[in-house]
């Protein structure tokens, strides 16, 4: 028989580095708050048609990554490959914009798209983003790209750069592939057959082709988008550089950084890890001014990103960024027999009531064994309940971080407990 295992590019999150999640995790609730972004959350699978019209038919994402399924109704309904068409369906669907005229959201949670499994890529994957909807002004794209610093910077993560870009608005950005093209049709011969098959379509996408000459051709021959935007799209793209000097934000302005989805107006950005390999994209977003009218909502101008945790989880790895995990057990409990067991319960369950971090030995282990796994543990206390302690009703707290000894009445074991403890009453 087959031995059961996680689908090909999935992965358990194991109970010893959750913590590391849930270190991010509580990170970006902060920075989040701070910001005053609220949380959203959207269903993991949705109707195909959202993400055919809202990521674009013609994406890599689309047309060969999605997981697609008919249900016994026979609705065509896809495992959701990102999340912005989500928050956009649902902005559409509840009429948000009648509630406020700016909505600044932020989501966290599970993606699928089969790609090629690698060091950074999976097929199911979380990531974290922000939506503002509602603002059309560079301030937006600015608040947006300093957000995004500040989690990597509240999370001491040195290695990484922000590159950004500005794509135009849609009439800047026809009449510049048009350029594009004939920049390059003397030269089209030399590309791969895919920039071929796309120098007809959406000839942006040859500044995302990994092939070597195509980069070279691109480099030497490809105008740069900057130097044909609208006299408007010129001003918004200075105005958001502007803020990020103000904030003291560095960046690196890169022509080529054009993303793979449809749906981007004007600005793009990326935060690249410098110490990672092939797959360095840490986050990547910019501003989708047409994708809610476009989905058949009220027009309405938005800007976001995406991150992945997972490669953040890699960058921290790799700089050292996780502390050895602690769970900061403040009380170690073993009864001798069942009878001792019984009469310490209610007290285990007070303490743990109070929210006093107590472990109970559910292994009837000789104290010995009990004692080395306490010290594994890191526990602060460790008391064994025998007879004489049921009588006395106190307990000999052994302190294993210094090595001493405290004869405790069970009244009073809360008071020793706290001079260490982290609790918080649950
Ligand atoms: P995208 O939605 O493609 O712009 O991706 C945004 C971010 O999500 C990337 O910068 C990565 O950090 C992460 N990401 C995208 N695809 C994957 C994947 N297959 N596995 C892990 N992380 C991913």
């Amino acid at each position: 028989m087959q031995k059961l295992r996680t689908i090909k590019g999935t992965h358990d999150i194991l109970p010893w580095e959750s913590h590391k999640w849930q270190k991010i995790e509580s990170v970006l609730r902060e920075v989040f708050a701070a910001y005053a972004y609220k949380e959203v959350r959207t269903p993991v699978f949705e109707y195909t048609a959202l993400f055919a019209r809202g990521v674009g038919e013609f994406s890599d994402i689309v047309s060969k990554e999605m997981y697609t399924f008919e249900d016994k109704g026979g609705e065509s309904l896809t495992l959701r490959p990102e999340l912005t068409a989500s928050v956009a369906r649902s902005f559409i669907q509840h009429n948000y914009q009648q509630e406020a005229p700016l909505h600044k959201l932020w989501y966290l949670g599970p993606l699928f798209r089969q790609e090629r499994p690698q060091a950074g890529r999976q097929r199911q994957f979380h990531q974290f983003g922000i939506e503002v909807i509602g603002s059309p002004h560079p301030e937006a794209d600015a608040e947006v790209i300093e957000l995004a610093c500040r989690v990597y910077r509240a999370l001491g993560l040195r290695n990484w750069e922000l590159h950004i870009n500005s794509i135009g608005s849609i009439e800047a950005r026809k009449n510049y592939m048009d350029i594009l093209r004939a920049a390059l049709e003397p030269h089209k011969d030399g590309l791969c057959d895919t920039c071929r098959e796309r120098f007809h379509g959406n000839i942006l996408r040859l500044f995302d082709c990994k092939n070597p000459e195509c980069g070279r051709i691109m480099k030497a021959h490809a105008p740069a988008i900057l130097d044909h935007l609208s006299p408007e799209d010129t001003e918004h793209f200075n105005a958001l550089r502007n803020y990020l000097d103000a904030v003291g934000i560095p960046y690196v302005i890169d022509p080529a950084l054009v993303r793979g989805l449809d749906y981007y107006t004007r600005t793009t950005f990326e935060i690249k890890g410098t110490a990672l390999g092939a797959q360095d994209a840490l986050c990547g977003g910019g501003r989708y001014d047409l994708l809610i009218r476009d989905l058949d909502g009220p027009d309405t101008p938005a800007v976001g990103f995406a991150a992945g945790m997972e490669r953040l989880i890699l960058a921290m790895d790799a700089e050292g960024l996780f502390e050895q995990e602690s769970d900061g057990l403040d009380l170690y409990i073993a009864p001798m027999d069942s009878r001792c067991l019984e009469k310490v319960l209610p007290l285990v369950t007070a303490l743990r009531e109070k929210g006093y971090r107590v472990q109970l030995e559910l292994l009837r282990r000789s104290v010995k064994a009990m004692l080395r796994d306490a010290n594994r543990q890191q526990v602060q206390w460790v008391a064994v309940v025998g007879e004489q302690e049921l009588e006395k009703r106190s307990m000999n707290l052994k302190n294993l971080r210094e090595n001493d000894q405290l004869e405790t009445a069970w009244d009073e074991i809360g008071a020793v407990l706290d001079r260490t403890s982290k609790r918080k009453p649950i």
